[in-house]
C-alpha cells in the first residue's frame, strides 16, 4: 500500500463513521489539482541542473490551500498528494481558515550551494506563481527548507505580484516572520503530549522519550521535553544515533548541532545505529524524521508505550494495527503535528493585519487551540470507541465535510 492508498483507507474508515456515502468520500479524497514543473537552473559550474517540482492543491472548501514545500530526492507526485489531503484534515483539526496543499522539488539540497537552492527555488516560484498567493495557496517550510527559502519565495513572488508577504508562512521574524513559528511545530507535538498524559493523569516529568529526528521539528520538541523535567534517552539524525540512559544534555547537544550540523561526536552519549534508536526502551517515542519510520517490521520491537507522530504519515497502516493490538497508543500526525500549520495561521493573520503579535500571545493561542483540538479528538475516541488515528480523521473530514456541503459543490 502506498502512502497515498494509506491515507485514503484512513479518509474511508472516518467517511463511513460519518456516513458520508461513496460519491462524496471521493470527493473528499482526490485532489482538486495537481501541478508538475521542470525546474532548470544554471549550476556555478555553468552546467544544466534539472529538477521536478510539484504544488498538489488538495481541498480548499473551508480556506485558501495550505501546505509546506520539500526539497528531497524522494519527493514526487504521490507524496505530495498524500501530504496535501493530510493538510486538509490538520488544518480543520486545529480550526484555522485553510484548506490543504504539499509540494516541493526532487532535488538533493546537499549537492547544491546556497546560490543554486536559491536559483532553483526562485524557478519553482517562476513556474507555479500563478496558482500560489496570499488568499488562493500558502507555502511553509518543510524538510530541507527554512525560512531562508521562505523569504526567496516571496521576493520572487513580489517581482510578479507586488509586496505580498502573506503569500509564505515561516520567513524570517526580521522579514514579516511570526515570533514562534519556528518553534512551533515542536511546541505543538510537546501540548499534544502534555495534553494526552494529563487526561491520562500523567505528566512529563520524569518520563523518558526517545526521537527520531534532530531537525527543527525534533530538537525543539526534546528541547520542550527537558525543560519540563522529562528525559531524552535517544536521538537520531541521517547520519546515526546517540543513546543516554540518564538523560541526554538536550541544551548542549543543540548547541552540538548547530555548529557541527549534525549529532555525530557529541560526547554526552553512546553512538548506536540509527535505526536502533527506534527500538529504546521508553515511556514516549516521537518519530520526527520522514514518513514510513515504524513498519511491520519493526513495529512489534518498539518499547514505547506512547508514540507522538511529529513526522508526517510516520506509521504504516499495517504498523498501525500490530501496535494496537499491543496496547501501544499513537497520536496521530495530523494532531501531534499541527502545531506549525497553526502558528504558520498566526504569522498569515499578522501579515494581512501588518500588526505583531509578541510571542506570549503566540505561546498562549497556541496552547489554547492545540488543547481545543485534543480533547475533541480525545471525546470522539472515546464516545464512537475508535483509536486517535480514526477520531483525528472523524472530526477533520466533518468539518471539511460540512464546510463544503455549504458553500455548495456544483
Ligand atoms: P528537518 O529537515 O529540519 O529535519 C529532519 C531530521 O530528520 C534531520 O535531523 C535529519 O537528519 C533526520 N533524518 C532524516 N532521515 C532520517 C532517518 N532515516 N533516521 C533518523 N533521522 C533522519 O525537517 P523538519 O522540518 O524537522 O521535519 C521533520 C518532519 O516533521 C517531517 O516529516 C515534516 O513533514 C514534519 N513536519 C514539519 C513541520 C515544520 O514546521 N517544520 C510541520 C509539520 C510536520
Amino acid at each position: 500500500m502506498n502512502p497515498f492508498e494509506a491515507t485514503n483507507l484512513y479518509i474511508g474508515r472516518a467517511s463511513k463513521i460519518l456516513d458520508l456515502g461513496d460519491r462524496f468520500e471521493r470527493y473528499l479524497i482526490e485532489p482538486e489539482r495537481e501541478v508538475s514543473v521542470q525546474v532548470s537552473i544554471t549550476r556555478d559550474n555553468g552546467h544544466v541542473y534539472t529538477c521536478r517540482g510539484f504544488r498538489v492543491q488538495h481541498n480548499n472548501a473551508r480556506g485558501p490551500y495550505k501546505g509546506g514545500l520539500r526539497f528531497h530526492p524522494t519527493v514526487d507526485i504521490d507524496e505530495a498528494r498524500t501530504l496535501a489531503s493530510l493538510m486538509t484534515w490538520k488544518t480543520a483539526l486545529v480550526d484555522v481558515p485553510f484548506g490543504g496543499g504539499k509540494g516541493g522539488l526532487d532535488c538533493d539540497p546537499k549537492e547544491l550551494s546556497e546560490g543554486e537552492r536559491e536559483r532553483v527555488t526562485r524557478k519553482l516560484v517562476e513556474r507555479i506563481h500563478d496558482v500560489i498567493g496570499p488568499h488562493a495557496d500558502i507555502p511553509a517550510p518543510d524538510v530541507n527548507t527554512d525560512a531562508q527559502v521562505m523569504a526567496w519565495i516571496m521576493d520572487e513572488y513580489a517581482k510578479l505580484h507586488g509586496f505580498s508577504p502573506a503569500v509564505v508562512t515561516g520567513k524570517p521574524v526580521h522579514l514579516h516572520g511570526s515570533e514562534g513559528r519556528e518553534a512551533a511545530t515542536g511546541r505543538g507535538v510537546f501540548f499534544a503530549t502534555e495534553e494526552y498524559l494529563r487526561s491520562t493523569d500523567q505528566e512529563i516529568s520524569g518520563k523518558s522519550f526517545v526521537i527520531q529526528g534532530f531537525g527543527n521539528v525534533g530538537s525543539h520538541a526534546a528541547r520542550f521535553f527537558h525543560d519540563a523535567g522529562g528525559r531524552v534517552v535517544a536521538v537520531s539524525d541521517v547520519a546515526g544515533g546517540l543513546v543516554n540512559g540518564d538523560g541526554l544534555d538536550v541544551p548542549r547537544l543543540i548547541e552540538h548541532v548547530a555548529e557541527h550540523r549534525g549529532i555525530a561526536g557529541f560526547d554526552g552519549g553512546d553512538s548506536i545505529d540509527r535505526d536502533d534508536v527506534l527500538l529504546q526502551p521508553c515511556d514516549v517515542l516521537i518519530p520526527a524524521a520522514l514518513g514510513n519510520a515504524i513498519t511491520d517490521e519493526n513495529a512489534a520491537d518498539i518499547r514505547a508505550r506512547l508514540i507522538v507522530e511529529a513526522a508526517n504519515a510516520p506509521t504504516t497502516p499495517a504498523a498501525d494495527e500490530i501496535l494496537a493490538a499491543r496496547g501501544v497508543t499513537v497520536i496521530p500526525d495530523i494532531l501531534a503535528n499541527a502545531g506549525g500549520v497553526t502558528v504558520s495561521y498566526f504569522e498569515w493573520v499578522q501579515n494581512v493585519q501588518q500588526f505583531r503579535w509578541d510571542i506570549d500571545r503566540i505561546d498562549a493561542e497556541l496552547r489554547k487551540r492545540m488543547r481545543s483540538a485534543c480533547s475533541k479528538v480525545f471525546e470522539v475516541a472515546r464516545r464512537r470507541e475508535v483509536d486517535l488515528r480514526t477520531a483525528a480523521f472523524v472530526v477533520g473530514l466533518g468539518r471539511v465535510a460540512k464546510a463544503a456541503v455549504t458553500r455548495g459543490i456544483q
